[in-house]
């Protein structure tokens, strides 16, 4: 949606005023307004209204999928390096 003009500024993708930043978890620029801040552990993070509604005022879901993620690269890395080991010996 909205996609017509290459504006410079961005866009609040709820309310299409100037953003102020993009939201933590869905990295959709939002303003002031419509965004909320929330408590990340060390940091404090702005989520959009959307994203808030959707799933709390947490990070923790999206943590985790990174997690996850990151665990799944660190495997494929340890699997090729017992390849690589094995092959050699
Ligand atoms: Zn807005
Ligand atoms: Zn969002």
């Amino acid at each position: 949606m909205g996609t017509g003009d290459g504006g410079a500024a961005a866009r609040c993708a709820l309310c299409g005023t100037e953003a102020a930043g993009p939201c933590a978890r869905c990295r959709a620029p939002v303003c002031g307004d419509c965004c909320t801040l929330t408590d990340g552990g060390a940091t404090t993070f702005a989520i959009c209204l959307r994203c808030e509604r959707r799933g709390g005022a947490s990070l923790r879901p999206a943590w985790l999928g990174l997690m996850g993620w990151l665990a799944l690269v660190l495997l494929a890395l340890a699997a090729v390096a017992a390849l690589l080991t094995l092959a050699r010996s």
